[in-house]
């Protein structure tokens, strides 16, 4: 069994957009990161994003309106920074507190800035493998990890656990592209799936995001299968200082043996999604003067 090592394989691409970042003329890329509310996970994600932007040399614009902030003032905020030029793209944190609509402020962000991937044209232009779109940066993410350790999905079983439109779905349509590295044959569970044991068994490469911990145990994995562990749970821990310990949808320890390759959580797909952000966010600088024709 190999380790995937998402950290070591962010870290490679990160060097690469610094030096790419380094190269472009005129002023460096700039993203707004709006985060409504304190909650702590998002404060934490934001901050990490920020991290990174300052070591890519990516100017990073923060914006933290209250909690209390309507659907109109959110939306009134985003069209003015999609009308700024001096921004490339625009991350609004996930989840929004309620009652504010998170899809339909993913909708309202300028298409051609959505370095989130959410937007319906960019949804859309994933299934039609335009590659001008913005790809949601987990399931990009996940690409990266394996085209990066050498795993080839061409004619392969890719089964993805999990339907929703930041992972699930996404991932599904990549695995499937006529690209020299996808290729798949791809199916899709859910937790309306019957038999589902009897499907996982059948994958070359598992994806799990399903957000249940530890569901994946070892019966339900093909020996030498490729396992990408998108979950991220917090369960109780009375050992650890916090009180709970990161684990993902995958039994490890089990599952782990069996397998080809296999992402750890932490340190797997986790670090590979800031860095995609950060990639799309790059695209988007230089996509930029083009942006009046993106449709
Ligand atoms: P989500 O929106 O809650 O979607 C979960 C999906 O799993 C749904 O399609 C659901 O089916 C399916 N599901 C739930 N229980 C199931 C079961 N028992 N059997 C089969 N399918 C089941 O979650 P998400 O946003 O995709 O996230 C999934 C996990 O990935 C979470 O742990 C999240 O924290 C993690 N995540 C990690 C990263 C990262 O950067 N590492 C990024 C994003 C998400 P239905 O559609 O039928 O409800």
């Amino acid at each position: 069994m190999e380790l995937i090592d998402g950290n070591q394989i962010a870290a490679t691409l990160i060097a690469e957009l610094k030096a790419e970042v380094a190269k472009l003329t005129g002023r460096p890329p700039c993203i707004a990161l709006v985060r409504v509310g304190e909650d702590p996970a998002s404060v934490s994600y934001v901050t990490k994003k920020q991290k990174m932007c300052a070591e890519i040399g990516i100017e990073s614009r923060l914006i933290f309106p209250p909690v209390t902030i309507s659907q109109d003032e959110l939306f009134a905020l985003v069209d003015q920074l999609n009308a700024d030029p001096s921004v490339d793209g625009i991350l609004v944190q996930s989840p929004l507190p309620k009652p504010l609509s998170e899809i339909a402020v993913f909708r309202r962000i300028a298409a051609h800035k959505d370095v989130d991937g959410f937007h319906t044209l960019n949804l859309g232009k994933l299934a039609q493998e335009d590659d001008t779109g913005f790809i949601a940066c987990t399931p990009a993410g996940i690409m990266e990890l394996l085209q990066r350790s050498g795993v080839s999905l061409t004619g392969k079983h890719v089964v993805v656990l999990g339907r929703s439109l930041i992972v699930g779905k996404p991932a599904a349509l990549l695995a499937l592209q006529r690209k020299p590295w996808a290729n798949a044959t791809v199916t899709i569970c859910h937790s309306q799936t019957a038999n589902l044991a009897s499907i996982t068994r059948l994958a070359d490469v598992l994806i799990a995001a399903i957000g249940k911990p530890e569901f994946v145990t070892a019966d339900m994995v093909k020996p030498g299968a490729v396992i990408i562990d998108v979950g991220v749970n917090r369960v109780p821990d009375a050992t650890k200082k916090t009180g709970y310990r990161l684990t993902g949808d995958v039994h490890f320890p089990t599952v782990a043996p069996l397998c080809s390759k296999i992402t750890p959580v932490p340190g797997g797909v986790g670090p590979m999604t800031v860095a995609l952000l950060m990639k799309n966010t790059v695209k988007a600088r230089r996509q930029h003067s083009a942006a009046a024709a993106y449709n």
